[in-house]
């Protein structure tokens, strides 16, 4: 049996660590933009840095809304429901995955 108050406290924490991690992330680039070195190697190295930061600190937003969003499905009694086929999820894979939002089904037909 899934257990829905377990499964919110665990995105409330996932939450809160992706938000931990966003604004280090982000803090990180601003430091990066404001040491940008003259010197034309150490400065390209610095701008793969901040180019690789960058696309962490989007994955990390992104994955940031999933969890978002599966709180917000959880509150509105909606999490177990498929968003396209309105069908149950499967509960091994909630459980694998607490933010998905398709069941297996429709997750693969893309
Ligand atoms: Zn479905």
């Amino acid at each position: 049996m899934l257990d829905i108050n377990l499964m919110d406290a665990q995105l409330k924490q996932k939450q809160e660590e992706l938000e931990t991690r966003a604004k280090k992330l982000s803090d990180e680039l601003m430091h990066v933009n404001e040491e940008i070195s003259k010197d034309s190697e150490d400065r390209a190295q610095q701008l793969e840095n901040e180019e690789v930061a960058e696309e962490i600190a989007e994955q990390t937003q992104q994955e940031l809304q999933q969890v978002k969003h599966a709180i917000l499905r959880i509150k509105q009694g909606e999490y177990t429901r498929c968003e396209l086929c309105e069908e149950e999820i499967e509960q091994d894979r909630l459980m694998a995955l607490p933010y998905v939002s398709l069941c297996v089904q429709c997750a693969s037909d893309g």
